[in-house]
């Protein structure tokens, strides 16, 4: 009895150290940051540095918001479901390694709903906006949420994290996954195709995760994973044959980088909308169809 009380108590305790989930987010920004430089995959419109500038402020605020709102309820959240062996996996007692496995893929798998959900929702998506507007694709727009997207969110997380059972390890564990997953899927590096084509078989990679931030609707309306890709396989939403180098990045109706500066980008949700899909001066981006089989990665 002792015993099993000792082992929750040390099960409630455990959790990714921050030193460590801390320097492997920033660890793998800092790798992608020089390899962007060294293999670039698309050519930049804007210039590196006022576009991470742009995206390190955006993330500022993002980061405030769930300083200040989300951590505290979600920390106190997962502690009840410890506690209180709340949720799906809690309720299945399993061991701790599969506990924490089945979090991860579970967390990713309703990610990828809470995704389609905001681009879908009208009202969401002005929200999901200021990420997509982005000229240019790189480990910053990794952090380029609006704060308003991530208080949303806070909702979907709650249920997230009451319906699976997520303990704080798992929360630890996840957010770590999560960080590192969508810095290297956003980020502009040339991974040799091969390796790439590998890689994306289980992860979301940089050429996949590009085609989602294409100008045209239909590839933009693909690739929801953020983390493995089986989500879009089993949804059929699946599309990695578009050439890259044909890829333009960012929503048609805001081409101008005059209009996507900091503080327009902030006030987007707030404003009327334009129609996202059509060009200022009135045509669609549209791409002929590939005769490459659509899940094939592509240069
Ligand atoms: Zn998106």
């Amino acid at each position: 009895m002792r015993t099993v009380e000792h082992g929750k108590h040390a099960v409630r305790q455990r959790k990714v150290p921050a030193w460590l989930s801390s320097s492997l987010i920033v660890g793998a920004f800092g790798l992608l940051w020089l390899l962007e430089r060294r293999r670039p995959l698309r050519r930049n419109v804007e210039p590196k540095l006022r576009h991470a500038g742009r995206n390190v402020a955006l993330a500022g605020l993002a980061a405030a918001s769930l300083q200040l709102l989300e951590r505290p309820l979600i920390q106190l959240l997962t502690t009840l479901v410890e506690k209180r062996k709340l949720g799906l996996l809690k309720s299945l007692r399993l061991p701790t390694w599969l506990e924490v496995t089945l979090a991860v893929v579970l967390m990713d798998y309703s990610l990828y709903l809470w995704h389609v959900l905001i681009h879908r929702v009208p009202f969401l998506w002005r929200f999901h906006l200021p990420h997509h507007v982005d000229l240019d694709l790189d480990a910053s727009t990794a952090l380029r949420f609006h704060a308003g997207e991530l208080v949303i969110s806070i909702g979907w997380r709650v249920g997230q994290v009451a319906l699976i059972g997520l303990s704080p390890l798992s929360l630890s564990v996840w957010q770590t996954f999560l960080m590192v997953s969508i810095l290297f899927h956003h980020s502009n590096v040339r991974l040799p195709l091969e390796v790439e084509r590998k890689l994306n078989r289980v992860f979301v990679t940089p050429r996949m995760h590009g085609i989602h931030h294409s100008t045209v609707k239909e590839e933009t309306n693909s690739n929801w994973s953020s983390g493995l890709t089986i989500w879009d396989r089993l949804h059929g939403t699946l599309r990695l044959n578009v050439p890259q180098n044909e890829i333009q990045i960012g929503v048609p109706a805001y081409r101008d980088p005059q209009e996507v500066n900091l503080l327009d980008v902030l006030n987007m949700p707030f404003v009327e909308q334009r129609p996202t899909w059509l060009l200022p001066n009135d045509g669609r981006p549209q791409r002929l169809s590939s005769l490459v089989e659509r899940n094939q990665l592509l240069p």
